[in-house]
């Protein structure tokens, strides 16, 4: 009888950043603006997307 860890619940928040000023947030979507200067907000998380 183990226990296990009752993290499954919650996914990790995945971290953006932004193309533009490299303003980064934690979210669990992908922000539709960055919320300092309104630029593009790239998942950090992933590898390279080309
Ligand atoms: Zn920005």
């Amino acid at each position: 009888m183990s226990r296990d860890s009752d993290s499954e619940m919650d996914a990790p928040p995945y971290i953006y950043e932004c193309v533009d000023c490299g303003e980064r947030e934690e979210a669990d979507q992908q922000p539709v603006a960055c919320s300092e200067c309104g630029g593009e907000m790239r998942n950090l998380s992933r590898p390279s997307e080309q």
